[in-house]
């Protein structure tokens, strides 16, 4: 039986209403939009079509360290430098969660990644809620209701949380509904940003963690107390289908966010 038509109680699963709390905008381009966005830019790509890139994002994504892992999304984050990268990316995002069924989706991406075509913190974060409410729209055209919300990840390595816990609130009510962190873990707890931890309370403005993926129970710990993330969901979303999108999330990583995030688009 083809995964397609995999049903429960007589309707398909696909066709069934979703919530997807746990995607990463780099990790879920098409191959296809890759080698395109690519070309653009000039950007060499490990494969010349379609296939062959899916093929070895499949192959190259699991085993090694979360650090292995995280460099693999140069390729991905490479072709999103541009208004048009952003935009493009984020629209057919939106399309394919729609196409699964999703009515409600955060998506997560790290703005500081996306500088160097020249654009702003504040464009990157435009142009992707461009791209979000285009795939909106398209999905509502074809009688699909979904609405999508940003959150805006901080690098755990760098130290401008601070900043980006103040873009994401700066767009609060026009998309991002949250903030996260993220990056190489191991030596990098949270604690270590406890100035945009408590901003973020401060400003009663949701926040995620991840933690447990590079480091043991303090990472974890940290990630409770210093960011203030007491609702624990144990797990990313890992769902690739190789040839229609790349990796997206991580099987095994731990998540942990504050509640409140979930709801819809303001
Ligand atoms: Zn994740």
């Amino acid at each position: 039986m083809a995964s397609d038509d995999v049903r429960i109680g007589g309707r398909k699963i696909r066709d069934l209403p979703k919530v997807s709390l746990h995607d990463h905008l780099d990790g879920g381009l098409r191959p296809q939009t890759v080698l395109e966005l690519a070309d653009q830019v000039g950007l060499d790509l490990p494969a010349s079509d379609a296939k062959g890139l899916g093929a070895w994002f499949s192959d190259h994504i699991d085993g090694g360290s979360l650090e292995d892992y995280l460099e693999k999304f140069s390729v991905t984050v490479g072709v999103m430098q541009t208004r048009e990268g952003l935009v493009r990316t984020a629209k057919e995002f939106v399309e394919d969660l729609a196409a699964d069924g999703v009515v409600y989706g955060e998506v997560r991406w790290a703005p500081e990644q996306h500088l160097t075509g020249g654009l702003s913190l504040d464009e990157v974060v435009d142009a992707v809620q461009e791209g979000i409410e285009e795939g909106e729209d398209a999905a509502d055209a074809r009688g699909q209701d979904i609405r999508v919300g940003q959150l805006l990840t901080a690098l755990r390595h760098n130290d401008n949380a601070r900043d980006i816990a103040e873009l994401a609130v700066s767009w609060r009510g026009r998309g991002v509904v949250g903030f996260d962190l993220a990056g190489p873990e191991d030596g990098f707890l949270p604690s270590g940003h406890r100035a945009a931890f408590d901003y973020l309370a401060e400003q009663f403005f949701p926040a995620t963690v991840h933690a447990g993926e590079g480091a043991g129970l303090a990472s974890i710990r940290s990630a409770l107390i210093d960011g203030r993330a007491p609702a624990a969901r144990p797990r990313c979303a890992h769902r690739q289908r190789p040839g229609r999108r790349l990796a997206r999330g991580r099987g095994g990583a731990g998540h942990f966010r504050r509640p409140g995030a979930l709801g819809p688009r303001p």
